[in-house]
């Protein structure tokens, strides 16, 4: 737990289901050749499972990282259509996104099984990036932070301090996620500062304070200065703008220019 904050920006682009081998290759090259420009953040490209070699190949020699966007929590077995942590440690990824609101609201995951997923992938030495946001309804019906504590709780339960030292933890309201709307900064703030407080409360300040926290939410280069230079806001995970080297590249240039503002 040595991280001092504030932590410099960890931008991780989420392609989803997304590009053909040819632009994903395309695309991780002219993102991996511009990152040379945004010295000091961190980049991580997060494919399709299909895409991750060809990925690699060109990334491998490059400061960017590489990040799968799911896996299951057994090593190996009869699991059609799934992926082992050990598997996407094999192609090369040193992070795995865990309970994206998609799998959660459209494939059913439950707590329960990104507890198991989050467990597994700190074993074989992944990083987690476990994601957790309220949807409108819960926010209109002011049950924003009873939602957050209980997908919090549930999904780090049973972990040490150590581990949970190790988990980046990604607030991502479901309703700015595809749609173009995102949290104000002070909304973003507002829950970025639950979490750290809940991970002070439960863990120790100093687990707490090594902790990085992104938001995720319809950022974009032109949201990204004002919601990065708030206090607990240590990167993005971005979707739709990371499809593109420029915009994603932008962000995290915005990223880097807030945290010179923060320190
Ligand atoms: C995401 O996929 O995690 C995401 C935040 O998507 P978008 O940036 O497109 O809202």
């Amino acid at each position: 737990m040595t991280n001092k904050r504030p932590h410099p920006p960890l931008v991780a682009g989420n392609w989803k289901m997304h590009l053909s081998s040819e632009e994903a290759a395309r695309l991780a090259s002219q993102t991996a050749k511009g990152a040379l420009d945004a010295p000091g953040a961190e980049l991580v490209l997060i494919p399709p499972f299909t895409l991750l070699h060809a990925v690699k190949r060109v990334v491998s020699d490059t400061p960017v990282q590489l990040g799968a966007q799911n896996m299951h929590w057994e090593d190996k077995g009869a699991y059609t259509g799934e992926v082992s942590a050990l598997m996407v440690k094999d192609a090369g990824c040193r992070y795995v996104v865990l309970g994206h609101s998609e799998r959660r609201h459209l494939f059913g995951e439950t707590d329960a099984a990104v507890n198991k997923k989050t467990k597994a992938a700190l074993r074989h030495g992944l990083t987690p990036i476990f994601c957790l946001g309220e949807t409108l309804e819960e926010r209109d019906t002011g049950r924003t932070f009873e939602r957050l504590g209980s997908q919090f709780a549930a999904g780090l339960e049973g972990l040490d301090v150590g581990s949970v030292a190790k988990v980046v933890l990604a607030y991502e309201p479901v309703w700015a996620i595809g749609t173009g709307k995102t949290a104000s900064p002070q909304q973003a703030q507002e829950v970025h500062g639950f979490l750290r407080r809940s991970l002070s409360e439960r863990y120790g300040k100093p687990a707490a304070d090594c902790a990085i926290i992104l938001y995720g939410g319809s950022v974009k280069p032109d949201n990204a200065f004002s919601l990065f230079r708030e206090k607990d806001i240590d990167g993005f995970l971005v979707g739709g703008a990371s499809l593109e080297a420029a915009s994603f590249l932008q962000i995290a240039k915005e990223a880097l220019r807030a945290h010179k503002e923060k320190r």
